[in-house]
């Protein structure tokens, strides 16, 4: 893994402590957060990081490319800092955001038609694969574990 302050440094942004915080938490994250939920679990840690810090950083990774801003749920941006190309599929039951692997001719286009391509996102949706299993079985399925802030786990 790159440094994560060279990243920074290297985009000539400036790699102040909550940056750098704000990446190494994304970077070790799966769950696809918003950056409220960033907000939330660093603000424990750095009583004095703002919302705004937290946005305004975002923002200028996502400039960058250094995260990619997914908006699969519609109302709400969800971030990763993961640079490979990958689809994601959003659970309807417990809102997690899960990467696919999947084989896709797309991902590697840079052209079609004259139109350059810069960014591809492909959306799935449904009953992610935990949830599934507990309808399967009878339990109650909800939202709340994606609300709670409960890590979700999904393999990369
Ligand atoms: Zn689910
Ligand atoms: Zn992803």
């Amino acid at each position: 893994m790159k440094d994560i302050k060279q990243v920074l440094s290297s985009n000539n942004i400036k790699p102040t402590y909550q940056r750098l915080k704000i990446l190494k938490y994304l970077r070790n994250s799966r769950v696809h957060p918003t950056a409220y939920r960033i907000y939330q679990d660093l603000v424990k840690d750095m009583p004095t990081m703002s919302k705004t810090t937290v946005y305004n950083t975002l923002k200028a990774l996502a400039d960058k490319n250094i995260v990619v801003p997914i908006s699969i749920t519609g109302n709400e941006v969800r971030y990763e800092s993961c640079g490979c190309s990958h689809h994601h599929f959003l659970c309807e039951k417990c809102h997690s955001v899960i990467d696919l692997e999947v084989v896709c001719p797309n991902l590697a286009r840079r052209e079609i038609k004259g139109n350059i391509i810069k960014e591809l996102h492909g959306y799935f949706k449904g009953i992610c694969a935990r949830c599934a299993q507990k309808i399967k079985s009878g339990k109650k399925v909800s939202g709340s574990e994606w609300a709670s802030g409960k890590e979700v786990k999904a393999g990369h």
